[in-house]
């Protein structure tokens, strides 16, 4: 699992500029609420102008396109798997 490139640094200074350019969804067209928890399906996700698969860059930011969650998985890119919460440690 180490060699997952969208945990690494260079990716996330990608989300992280992305984000600050508070655009709207590149899909549907509304805007993104970008203090929404990353769970919420209308939170802010990086999505890819031309998908991985196909060739597209990972790490470019003319690649790079703001998503809500939601929009993003309707699409059919099926090659993320939704991502885990963060395990926290339950207390009964
Ligand atoms: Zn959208």
């Amino acid at each position: 699992m180490a060699d997952n490139p969208r945990q690494g640094r260079p990716y996330r200074r990608l989300t992280a500029w992305l984000r600050s350019q508070r655009l709207p969804c590149w899909i549907c067209g509304h805007e993104i609420n970008y203090d929404l928890d990353p769970r919420h399906p209308l939170s802010f996700t990086l999505d890819h102008l031309i998908p991985i698969s196909r060739g597209g860059s990972l790490l470019d930011q003319t690649n790079a396109r703001p998503a809500h969650r939601r929009c993003n998985s309707r699409k059919g890119n099926r090659s993320t798997a939704p991502r885990q919460p963060k395990a926290q440690a339950l207390r009964w």
